[in-house]
């Protein structure tokens, strides 16, 4: 297995900026110049993952965002790549990723472009798109103006967006709306991944539905894993290809081998929350 460095660590790009006060390019993709190995992410291939082919396309080239961007991520294809296995590794068993019995994801087309919101997955396996806004990058670096920042925001909205690809969609679930159950796992599940990763910036809080998707059912899921099995996010995801009729309830009863009904798990993950004080 090949290890990788696809990115300096961020610390030394910190030290730097506390001193000059202006954002100076400190990534230099694949080597580490710097002697402090703690804060240096290492990446090993997974020889049975599949890697998508990426497609790079910048839309607004002339822009700050787009500067930022590649200052922090210095060979988007290596570094897309990358996150696709982490995600893969996330959300399949590694005996999954053997057999191949994951979404056959062969291409993703990633464009940074100008718009108003942030990031947005299209298209489905075999091929899908990712759009990410220079104009965010650009208000993340305004109100922050620290690399640090802003490579925590592009990292974690990349997870988010590539679990979207990834991931199984629950059959008669209802429609992508919050309140429906198809809605909390599809974007519960992206975020699980992002906190997982801990690259989200929001805390759990008490309180929401297990359907409005994102941080509340996000942390709901990695709650349930953390209680019950370390592969609960896994084979949560699979419930969705074994049942043709997806809820929660179902889903949860299939996973966790109990009779506890969705409310109930919900009811626990709520004391969890106050007894734990973590609001
Ligand atoms: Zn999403």
């Amino acid at each position: 297995m090949k290890t990788k460095l696809l990115h300096k660590p961020l610390i030394f790009g910190l030290l730097i900026l506390v001193f000059s006060c202006t954002a100076v390019s400190t990534n230099d993709t694949n080597i580490s110049k710097n002697s402090s190995n703690e804060n240096t992410e290492i990446f090993e291939e997974n020889p049975h993952f599949v890697k998508p082919t990426i497609d790079f396309i910048n839309e607004d080239s002339s822009s700050q965002g787009h500067k930022i961007y590649h200052r922090l991520v210095t060979n988007p294809t290596a570094y897309i790549q990358q996150h696709a296995q982490e995600v893969a590794e996330m959300i399949y068993t590694p005996k999954e990723i053997i057999d191949g019995e994951i979404q056959p994801i062969k291409k993703i087309t990633y464009t940074l472009k100008r718009y108003d919101g942030i990031s947005e997955k299209y298209g489905a396996p075999p091929a899908i798109g990712i759009k990410f806004s220079t104009k965010h990058i650009e208000k993340t670096f305004e109100s922050s103006h620290n690399d640090d920042s802003i490579y925590f925001e592009i990292k974690g909205v990349l997870y988010h967006e590539i679990v979207h690809g990834y991931q199984y969609e629950p059959k008669n679930a209802g429609v992508y709306k919050k309140g429906d159950d198809f809605f909390g796992f599809i974007e519960g599940l992206a975020d699980y991944v992002r906190i997982e990763k801990g690259y989200h910036k929001r805390k759990i809080k008490l309180g929401g539905h297990w359907n409005d998707g994102y941080t509340t059912s996000g942390y709901f899921i990695k709650y349930l894993k953390d209680t019950y099995d370390p592969d609960f996010a896994r084979k949560l995801n699979r419930s969705c290809i074994l049942l043709e009729n997806w809820d929660w309830t179902s889903a949860l009863q299939l996973v966790l081998e109990s009779d506890k009904t969705i409310d109930e798990h919900w009811e626990d993950y709520q004391n969890y929350i106050k007894e734990n004080k973590t609001v």
